[in-house]
């Protein structure tokens, strides 16, 4: 484990098992046994659940939701914040029934709410049961409908607030307000002038498209006052962007936000609610420094920060503590959800014997030959030249006609298992450190059964880093290193990046695939953005998704399975009905038949295959 960072990246969720097995710890019942992630897979393939399939573990949510409620009420208690928390959880960040559910009923006892980013969102939110006090934060642009029904919910007893993004939108609040003859619960969304860093550096900013600036704020502010509606406008909302690397920025932000809270309030908005949107990053790496997959700051100290800088603001500006609300995402999602998959098979690039010298060996494929003689550990690099020349020769000479397949073929040989004692004696001697970018050039190619386009879209769109590693083995040291490729036919669906004890490595160290069990991936930290922003690139559906909860005397309890997308539904999604695809490959087959290209017999077995394929997974079974 600790070769891949864990003790690093781990946040202490997993151990390695004396059996070399990964396994899980329960951060809500720390004495209890760990369970091994092999042996969770291993009972779902029982059950007739196989991989790949994305794994939530309830126990994460629930940590992560507690974590950040306590965080905040622990920095309120401690410097004599005279406010409140009220957090909300952005439904953008995973809208996934089973996950909002437990969101919901984990946060419930902390009035935790829900922020909605568009109608089918608000949809969701109006859909639970939340606590009496807990907000539910429209963002995103809104129309009539959008107002309509954010400001009829409230009657239900739900506190709706309607964040106004921009000018054009207070009319239709105004308008929708009066035409119901309910007034509505108003936030508004400032777009603060302090740029973070990281990779969602353009959400914040003068040239952020969120938000408004002062002047439309002022405009915003009249348009209220002359509507007779200022005295609803409870809420102010700001954004940086998400994870936020460099915890000062947060500070910077929130000062400025705390300008402009009572700034608007002077000008008689009765604001009670600051909300700080989303952010608190999540530390993907372990590093603990300000980096795109990393953040220099603890969850505690984000709360602490937030309630220092607010509570310093207010009292200088004479103003009443507010209640504080943020809109954190992907630290409450993340840890909650692992994608695990099966490796299929690996192409190698060396070989374990080489063929022996022929009387009609080519000249180069002698000189290839000899290149083993003189190998040795000062000598490596050199090693190294020569080969790929005489190799790259002959392929030269292939091209041309020159030399056939066969003497290709033993090139090649010669070749990978000259590359294999290279890749043994700089892996025994230190002088091998001055090969290792070539050596990485040298890696395996592990081929593996998941979409990176699917499961991992933001490694693929943003080169975002997340934990991984073999779940089992882990007694044994690795033999080898590996890039890993998905089974969709784009040279994108691959991964060539990983996070290691010593820092991010363009290879993973493996074992040699077991041929008597499978050999499993874990991806960590998966549950925030990924699963919604997943496509169909090659008609690789949804992967199957089963939601455990971990016991205290070391079992699992199975609370929900969702199969994955059958190729059925995937070709639903892009216009094909499914039966007449059944309906024209019958009529294909009958065709064959009058034709007499296939027997009558054959039309059975045809058909069934058919229909197997279509009602099957997308991926490989
Ligand atoms: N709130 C708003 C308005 C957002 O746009 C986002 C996402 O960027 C979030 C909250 C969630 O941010 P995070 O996942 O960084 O907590």
């Amino acid at each position: 484990g600790e070769l891949y960072g864990l003790n690093r990246w781990g946040q202490g969720f997993f151990e390695v098992l004396d059996n070399g097995e990964v396994a899980l710890k329960n951060p809500m019942a720390p004495d209890a046994p760990a369970v091994s992630l092999p042996g969770i897979i291993r009972d779902l393939e029982k059950r007739g659940i196989q991989t790949p399939m994305v794994l939530r573990v309830t126990s994460y949510l629930e940590h992560a939701i507690q974590q950040i409620n306590h965080g905040f009420r622990d920095a309120i208690e401690r410097s004599g914040y005279r406010g409140t928390y009220r957090g909300v959880f952005p439904i953008k960040v995973n809208q996934q029934a089973q996950v909002v559910d437990r969101i919901v009923d984990f946060g419930r006892s902390h009035d935790f709410g829900l922020e909605a980013g568009s109608k089918p969102e608000l949809v969701i939110a109006l859909a639970h049961k939340l606590a009496r006090d807990a907000l539910i934060v429209c963002n995103g642009v809104k129309d009539a409908e959008f107002v309509g029904l954010a400001i009829q919910s409230c009657k239900l007893g739900f506190n709706t607030v309607i964040v106004l993004e921009s000018v054009m939108e207070v009319d239709t609040v105004i308008e929708t307000s009066r035409a119901l003859g309910i007034e509505p619960m108003l936030g508004v969304r400032v777009k603060l002038t302090n740029q973070i860093g990281g990779n969602w550096a353009a959400s914040s900013g003068d040239r952020s498209t969120f938000g408004m600036n002062t002047a439309q704020l002022v405009e915003v502010i009249d348009k209220l006052r002359d509507a007779g509606l200022l005295h609803c406008l409870m809420l102010q909302h700001s954004h940086l962007g998400s994870q936020v690397p460099d915890v000062n920025d947060v500070r910077r932000s929130v000062g400025e936000a705390c300008r402009y809270f009572s700034e608007m309030k002077a000008e008689g908005a009765p604001l009670t609610h600051l909300d700080l949107g989303g952010g608190l990053g999540f530390d993907y790496t372990g590093e603990k420094k300000a980096s795109a997959n990393s953040i220099n700051y603890s969850i505690e100290e984000y709360c602490a920060n937030i309630v220092e800088t607010v509570g310093y603001a207010m009292d200088e500006a004479g103003i009443e503590h507010p209640t504080l609300v943020t809109e954190s995402g992907r630290a409450v999602v993340a840890s909650s959800s692992m994608l695990i998959f099966n490796v299929l098979e690996a192409t190698l690039f060396d070989a374990s014997e080489a063929p022996d010298a022929e009387p009609g060996d080519h000249h180069l494929v002698s000189d290839l030959i000899a290149v083993g003689g003189y190998l040795s550990g000062d000598r490596l690099r050199e090693c190294l030249n020569d080969a790929s020349f005489y190799r790259n020769e002959m392929r030269a000479l292939f091209r041309r006609g020159q030399i056939g397949i066969r003497q290709m073929a033993r090139t090649e040989k010669i070749y990978r298992h000259l590359m294999a004692r290279i890749k043994a004696l700089a892996a025994a001697d230190e002088r091998g450190a001055d090969i290792e970018d070539e050596l990485h050039k040298l890696a395996d190619i592990y081929h593996c059964n998941f979409s990176l386009f699917q499961s991992l879209p933001d490694v693929w769109a943003i080169d975002q880093l997340h934990p991984l590693m073999p779940l089992q083995m882990l007694d044994q040291a690795p033999t080898r290193r590996a890039v890993l490729s998905d089974i969709t036919c784009d040279s994108d669906g691959k991964i060539d990046k990983f996070i290691l004890s010593e820092g991010t490595s363009p290879s993973l160290p493996v074992h040699d695939l077991p041929e008597d069990r499978p050999y499993h991936m874990g991806v960590f930290f998966v549950g925030a953005y990924q699963e919604t922003l997943g496509d169909l690139h090659n008609l690789f559906g949804d992967t199957n998704v089963v939601t455990i909860d971990l016991r205290t005397d070391g079992g699992f309890d199975l609370l929900h399975e969702q199969e994955g997308d059958t190729i059925a539904e995937v070709l639903s999604y892009v216009e094909y009905d499914p039966s007449d695809c059944v309906a024209a490959f019958r009529k294909l087959v009958d065709g064959a038949i009058s034709a007499g290209t296939i027997s009558v017999e054959e039309r059975l077995p045809l058909m069934q295959a058919y229909r197997d394929s279509i009602n099957g997974y997308t991926y490989y079974e």
